[in-house]
């Protein structure tokens, strides 16, 4: 089987990675990046080049093409290149809505019973305006519509932040269009995990749950990123607690797609939060986390791309997943100054030094006269599985000692969390 993985950071590494694991060589990437290059074929395609992907496909006789990003399927690349007749892993346009719209989201839940916290819905600053002078409940939550490259969401802890917030979004529009509609809705309290499920729009496979760690200093501190961290399972989520939020969250989400007319065909992943209420959902990604997926796909035992086809076919009936019970710990070195200005193109040193049971995900990384070159704000995700999250801790610090590039950061506290 000829494959196509479309994207270039540490989760389509990771997926790239799990598939050639499995046995399947015949990979392609596009665009890749210096660490998929060592497993698959790169290709200079753009993630939202469809036609030229198309193009690429057609002509390599591809059989199986997988989406790894969230904007892609936002923009519909299923249904672009399902429509020339080549299968595609991913939700379309209209099932990708789950993540490309808060609004849509928001009502999805409404509309099906699943837990969520308490929202509404403004079209305008006026509107938007008068609900937050109103309001004397701090802090307060509030949501662009679109994707915002993870930095839609504003918690505002008085009046003065979420006038801020409302004018930042409504009025100068730094999000464009993806704020041109906002959700306020109540703060919710409580431990963050992701819940990642693959359904073919109808049954669904459940994965396992992962914890991402989004801020960028120690003890969450610090700006926004894409993700610093991750560690999979979490003990904060028992078997018990599992079956409920596949049941009473995830297949209900399946369930409200696929009678809107929007089936959904790919990986859901569920932001949710452990409430004193019970869990309830921030929300729904359409594609894996990155680095979650860095984090989760070491430990599946069972073959994902068995899954990914027959999700694509709408086969998955009686399918299972397995997974180790082991714990993998993902920690992301990155750019001094990432999320926000930093400097690239430093030679990356060590990597030949790590042991074998160490997994590298290259993210943003090049090849440069020879030599591997970090080449964005997030360079390598660094993994290392064990039979207790402690020892998977102490490991994977062990091994990023010996890996060193110009300006090189990292969060000292991945899973501390749930070390105790
Ligand atoms: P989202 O993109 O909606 O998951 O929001 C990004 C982050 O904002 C989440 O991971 C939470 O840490 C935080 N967040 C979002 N919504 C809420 C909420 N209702 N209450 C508390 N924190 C929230």
């Amino acid at each position: 089987m000829r494959i196509l993985i479309v994207g270039n950071g540490g989760r389509e590494h990771a997926i790239a990675w799990k598939i050639y694991n499995e046995g399947y060589k015949d990979l392609f990437c596009a665009p890749g990046n210096a660490g998929i290059c060592e497993i698959a074929t790169c290709v200079d395609i753009k993630v939202n080049e469809f036609s030229k992907l198309k193009d690429f496909c057609i002509e390599k006789e591809i059989d199986f093409v997988i989406v790894g990003p969230d904007n892609p399927l936002a923009d519909g690349i299923v249904d672009y290149l399902e429509s020339f007749g080549i299968k595609t892993f991913g939700p379309t346009k209209d099932a990708a809505m789950i993540e490309s719209s808060k609004v849509f989201a928001k009502d999805l839940m409404k509309k099906y019973g699943i837990k969520t916290a308490r929202y509404n819905v403004f079209y305008s600053y006026e509107e938007a305006l008068t609900f937050v002078n109103q309001n004397d409940k701090y802090p307060l939550v509030i949501k662009a519509d679109g994707l915002a490259l993870g930095k839609g969401v504003i918690i505002a802890q008085d009046k003065l932040e979420a006038l801020n917030a409302l004018n930042l979004m409504m009025k100068e529009k730094v999000f464009g269009k993806a704020g041109e509609k906002i959700v306020i809705e109540d703060y919710l309290k409580g431990e963050e995990v992701s819940v990642f499920v693959i359904s073919d729009g109808k049954d669904i496979v459940p994965l396992t749950v992962a914890r991402d760690h989004k801020k960028a200093f120690d003890g969450d501190k610090g700006p926004n990123t894409g993700g610093m961290g991750a560690f999979s399972p979490s003990r904060l989520v028992d078997k018990k607690l599992f079956e409920d939020i596949i049941e009473n969250i995830m297949l209900k989400a399946i369930y409200g797609m696929r009678k809107e007319g929007r089936p959904f065909k790919g990986v859901l992943y569920g932001g949710l939060i452990l409430t004193e209420e019970g869990p309830m959902v921030l929300e729904f990604n359409s594609r894996f986390g990155d680095p979650e997926a860095q984090a989760v796909l070491p430990l599946m035992k069972s073959e994902l791309l068995e899954v990914m086809v027959k999700a694509a076919e709408g086969n998955l009936k009686g399918v299972e997943a397995r997974f180790s019970d082991y714990y993998s710990i993902c920690v992301v070195l990155a750019s001094k100054g990432y999320p926000e200005k930093y400097e690239t193109g430093f030679v990356i040193e060590g990597l030949e030094k790590v042991e074998s049971d160490t997994v590298v995900f290259h993210a943003n990384t090049k090849i440069e006269d020879g030599k591997i070159k970090t080449a964005g704000g997030r360079v390598l995700n660094i993994v290392r599985v064990n039979k207790t999250l402690k020892d998977a801790k102490a490991k994977v610090y062990e091994e990023i000692k010996k890996i060193n590039f110009g300006n090189m950061f990292y969060r000292t506290d991945i899973g501390d969390k749930e070390i105790f």
